[in-house]
């Protein structure tokens, strides 16, 4: 008799998004004429660049004749596009950090969720909390987690490592080092950075207690300050202890069109065995490579006039993030992020829940944001806005927020 993964049982179910949506279509429902503006998820609202589109048709155009036609990609990765990553993201970084050690995939979300197979299953995790739900749930499902406790919001066998504003929403270095630490910097949801300093205590950390760290680094563009690392490379003897994932999805607009790769450093080793081969035979089983057109694309996104384009979307996000920020700082609001991160993490007024705040913001300014509680109980009394609305929108959300 066939029986199932009972690990997914434990999952409460994607509670945050469906309750959002579920309030606002009953809203809309009974105000049809309210204007509603959605700064909640985070998804990009800016086509692809022209430099981009460009490559994309071309590699079509490609993909109709016989001499130019692809069939399956490298299972790394086309070269031409690896080369630009190792230069342009790391070297030109001071990052030792070559080709061959980055594997292309269709996007962060898929890695980080499924790097985890190569660990073993006794192995603990360590996560912030708040946190991007995506690490916890992916080891829920691989069975390396207790059961979910609806009081605490919080499964069991997590080591939870909580981000206030006490510590600057980066977590303290556990007592007990878990197995395999999650960070996420710039992070999703707070909008918060660490300094290089504070990343290599980290590093020496996981050296220390032979931990690796798994570096989601999917918001480093939108870096803006000094002495915030765009990678944890940058950090002595990373190469020792950490993966970091990246992704096209916001740096470049490809939330649609899917890119992303992983680094994995042929010095991490465990057990006599290297991380890297792992993760080339679980790539070369499972994955069968992002499309060439869009691998085109990525290395586009690498040309001069790509990377102009690209930094100029960047550059208008990250103005709606400084009109979110001053706007509900001046309103007397306790606000975070928005300065190196595409987020704004507000704290709620009156000691109001997360979701007493949505439904307040809703009710009042027909704004609809993502309550903190979601992405984890520290998140509670917390609200995330997004930067990737339209400029008019973004004005107009927080004119009526000011306004309330
Ligand atoms: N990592 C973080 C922290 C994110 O916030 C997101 C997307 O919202 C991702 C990864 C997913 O990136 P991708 O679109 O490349 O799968």
């Amino acid at each position: 008799m066939a029986t199932i993964n009972k690990n997914f049982t434990k999952l409460p179910g994607s509670y945050l998004f469906s309750t959002i949506s579920k309030k606002v279509s009953e809203f809309e429902k009974a105000n049809p004429n309210a204007s509603i503006i959605r700064l909640g998820i985070g998804d990009v609202t800016k086509p692809l660049a022209p430099t981009v589109i460009d490559a994309l048709h071309s590699a079509v155009d490609e993909m109709a004749h016989e001499d130019t036609f692809k069939g399956y990609a490298p299972d790394l990765g086309y070269t031409f596009l690896r080369e630009k990553i190792a230069v342009s993201d790391y070297k030109d970084r001071g990052c030792d950090i070559s080709a061959d050690e980055i594997f292309v995939s269709d996007g962060a979300k898929c890695d980080c969720s499924n790097i985890q197979e190569i660990f073993g299953l006794d192995n603990t995790i360590g996560v912030c909390d708040p946190v991007y739900p995506v690490y916890v749930d992916s080891n829920v499902m691989a069975g390396r987690t207790g059961l979910y406790n609806s009081d605490s919001m919080r499964f069991d066998n997590v080591i939870y490592m909580p981000c206030n504003a006490d510590n600057g929403f980066v977590p303290e270095l556990p007592d007990k080092a878990p197995d395999l630490i999650y960070l996420c910097f710039p992070n999703n949801p707070t909008g918060a950075v660490i300094t290089k300093d504070a990343l290599q205590k980290w590093v020496d950390y996981a050296i220390k207690n032979n931990s690796v760290i798994l570096y989601d680094s999917a918001y480093e563009a939108f870096i803006s300050e000094e002495n915030v690392p765009h990678s944890i490379y940058e950090c002595e003897g990373a190469r020792k202890c950490a993966i970091e994932f990246r992704s096209f999805s916001k740096t470049a607009g490809f939330t649609g069109l899917r890119l992303g790769y992983t680094v994995v450093p042929f010095d991490l080793v465990l057990d006599g065995v290297a991380l890297h081969d792992l993760w080339a035979r679980r790539h070369g089983t499972k994955y069968n490579g992002a499309p060439y057109i869009v691998q085109k694309a990525g290395e586009a996104v690498y040309s001069k006039q790509g990377r102009a384009e690209i930094n100029e979307a960047i550059s208008y996000y990250m103005a709606n993030a400084k009109i979110i920020l001053e706007g509900l700082e001046k309103a007397g609001y306790e606000v975070y992020g928005g300065v190196n991160a595409p987020y704004i993490w507000l704290k709620t007024p009156n000691n109001m829940t997360s979701w007493e705040f949505f439904d307040y913001l809703l009710e009042k300014a027909n704004v609809v944001g993502t309550p903190g509680v979601g992405f984890g109980p520290e998140g509670e009394h917390y609200y995330r806005l997004t930067a990737f609305g339209n400029r008019e929108n973004t004005i107009e959300a927080i004119d009526r927020i000011v306004a309330m």
